[in-house]
């Protein structure tokens, strides 16, 4: 169970250069136990999310990667690119390539996810985008965190990436780190935790590279009273406070909610 990304962003690299590196992070992980795994990058057009999952090890995915991607227009370099990858430990739904991570919001692949920890409050949240008719392809809890962010999307077409992610966690009960790769905003990645660690290396020290990489972190996992944004160059600043539903309560989403 653990998640890593790469973004490659003042350095051009192929697809296939991102998925080396994907699968190097993932082979760092493995020590922490898992039963399966999986990735997400951009289509050559970029106009799509391709991902492949696997049951097993590592080794697995990296051959099945190997056929999949062999192609040379995964060899062709760019600019900013975005790589998810998950080792799944599963703890709501069997292992398999069905539930294995990523997860995403729709057959378009619109949002794509990979979840370390578990949304106690999943259930909820559910039977909420369900009578929306949000049809569930998992038996996983993180699949409600990617149909929520897309739920959000569409109903808030002038939130950044980072908002809706933030949006969605404010609902979410649990622990849990995540991160996020979408069709909708390419070159960008979100990633967030609570109550779980979640590390960001940074190889360059321009500004312009740190400023890119919208990162949230819960500031006090427990409380829910404020969320603190800390950038990767160490400044610091408040959000604005958002309440969640408490746990008793039916899952309403902020202005569904009853007052
Ligand atoms: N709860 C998620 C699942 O069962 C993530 C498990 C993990 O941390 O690997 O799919």
């Amino acid at each position: 169970c653990g998640i890593f990304a790469y973004l490659n962003y003042l350095t051009p690299k192929s697809r296939q250069e991102v998925l080396d590196l994907l699968v190097t992070g993932l082979k760092r992980l493995e020590y922490r136990g898992y039963d399966s795994t999986g990735v997400a990058i951009d289509s050559p057009d970029n106009k799509n999310i391709v991902m492949v999952k696997r049951t097993g090890k590592v080794k697995v995915l990296e051959d099945a990667i190997q056929e999949h991607f062999s192609g040379g227009e995964y060899s062709e370099p760019v600019l900013t690119h975005i790589g998810i990858a998950h080792t799944r430990w599963a703890t709501h739904g069997v292992p398999c390539e069905r539930n294995s991570h990523p997860q995403r919001s729709d057959d378009t692949n619109g949002f794509v996810v990979v979840h370390n920890g578990i949304i106690t409050n999943y259930n909820d949240v559910k039977t909420f985008l369900a009578k929306r008719g949000y049809e569930f392809e998992s038996d996983t809890d993180t699949e409600v965190f990617a149909k929520l962010v897309h739920h959000l999307w569409k109903t808030h077409p002038t939130y950044s990436f980072r908002e809706l992610v933030e949006q969605a966690i404010q609902q979410l009960e649990g622990a849990f780190a995540v991160a996020v790769k979408s069709k909708y905003f390419p070159g960008e990645c979100v990633a967030s935790r609570r109550s779980s660690p979640l590390l960001v290396g940074i190889k360059t020290k321009t500004r312009l590279a740190t400023d890119h990489i919208p990162i949230l972190y819960g500031k006090d996992d427990k409380k829910q009273s404020s969320e603190q944004e800390i950038r990767p160059h160490g400044q610091t600043r408040e959000l604005p406070v958002i309440p969640r539903s408490d746990s008793t309560s039916e899952f309403m989403p902020m202005e569904e909610k009853e007052v």
